[in-house]
């Protein structure tokens, strides 16, 4: 699947369900928020329809995401079903992990690949002012059942907000003493994230070699996308930055999105893409369905322009919608 800019696709985020048990203040508003409704959702059948059709074009790799993913049903069917899906090398889950430790031997059991866990701190108030809910006992369980599968890649994603006591150090240290590597994501101005600051690669790289010593950088590949990595000696995983604004990666996108509705989006700031859930449920045949994704992707745009105050903030959806 080549766009028009010559970027190969082959890996797609989907978005299973835009409800989420948590209410992360850049992400979600506590209330207020119109959620869609069930029958709106594609369904399992419908997803894995559109995988098999996009591994057949060359997708190779099915982020799975939500809002919360395992607020959906039976997730780990899913996970099943699209692991079957011939071509395909991936399928792995991004979570708050609230949900994880009761289902973490059903997704192994599937074969998830890898896991991501979004946990922007260790504090438990200061958990609870960032997500609305006082649920990091949850999650520390989730991580450490995670952490029972070292066949399963595991990744932590932290959002730093600038915020006193979001203790970064203390984050990074879960790549010291675990098999697992921490990333740390800027935040994007989409939704309510535009309320936050982002900080820095180099404030938190300054930071962390105060405490652990120089970093070398990581020159090998280590996953699906734009994450750069950094070694620290005696560290079991690595350091990770996804820095989106400051280190602009859309020359070398390999990705586009699927929302819970069926919208198909090639681009993180636009809304550029097509629905795919009403000609699925017209009965298109799979050549014109084929045909409609092939469009779609061939008009992904060059790149975001987040950064220049002159353009249009064309996107209306928040990241619960889009699914990170
Ligand atoms: N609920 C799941 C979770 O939190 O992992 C999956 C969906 S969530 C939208 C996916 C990722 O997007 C999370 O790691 C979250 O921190 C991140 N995210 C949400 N809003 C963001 C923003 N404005 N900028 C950067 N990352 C954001
Ligand atoms: Fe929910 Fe994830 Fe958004 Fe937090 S970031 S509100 S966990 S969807």
């Amino acid at each position: 699947m080549l766009d028009a800019h010559g970027r190969e696709i082959d890996y797609i985020r989907i978005s299973l369900i835009d409800r989420c048990n948590l209410r992360c203040v850049y992400c979600m508003p506590e209330e207020g928020f119109t959620l869609t409704a069930r029958e709106e959702l594609l369904t399992y059948g419908e997803i894995e329809k559109i995988c098999r059709m996009m591994a057949d074009m060359g997708l190779k790799k099915i982020k799975l995401t939500g809002g919360e993913p395992l607020v959906r049903r039976n997730l780990s069917e899913l996970v099943r079903r699209l692991k079957k899906i011939p071509g395909i090398e991936k399928v792995t889950l991004t979570t708050n992990a609230v949900l994880l430790a009761q289902h973490m031997e059903e997704l192994s059991e599937a074969g998830i690949d890898s896991i991501n866990i979004s946990l922007d701190t260790l504090d438990r108030k200061l958990y609870q002012e960032i997500t609305r809910r006082d649920r990091i006992l949850d999650v520390k369980k989730g991580l450490q059942a995670a952490l029972r599968h070292p066949e399963i890649s595991l990744k932590i994603n932290c959002v730093p907000m600038g915020l006193p006591g979001q203790d970064l150090v203390e984050i990074a240290q879960l790549a010291q003493n675990n098999k697992l590597h921490v990333r740390f994501i800027e935040m994007m101005p989409i939704g309510y994230g535009k309320n936050f600051r982002f900080t820095g690669e180099a404030e938190i790289i300054e930071k962390l070699e105060q405490k652990f010593g120089k970093a070398e950088i990581f020159t090998g590949r280590l996953g699906n996308g734009p994450c750069h990595y950094y070694d620290f000696e005696g560290f079991q995983g690595k350091i990770g930055f996804i820095s989106a604004i400051s280190h602009k990666f859309c020359d070398k996108c390999n990705r586009v999105r699927l929302t819970s509705q069926g919208f198909l989006k090639t681009c993180l700031q636009y809304n550029i893409g097509n629905d795919l859930k009403k000609p699925l449920r017209a009965g298109a045949s799979e050549e014109e369905l084929k045909n409609l994704i092939a469009d779609t992707i061939a008009a992904k745009p060059i790149g975001h322009r987040f950064l220049e105050s002159d353009i249009a903030d064309e996107n209306n959806l928040n990241m619960s919608q889009i699914g990170g």
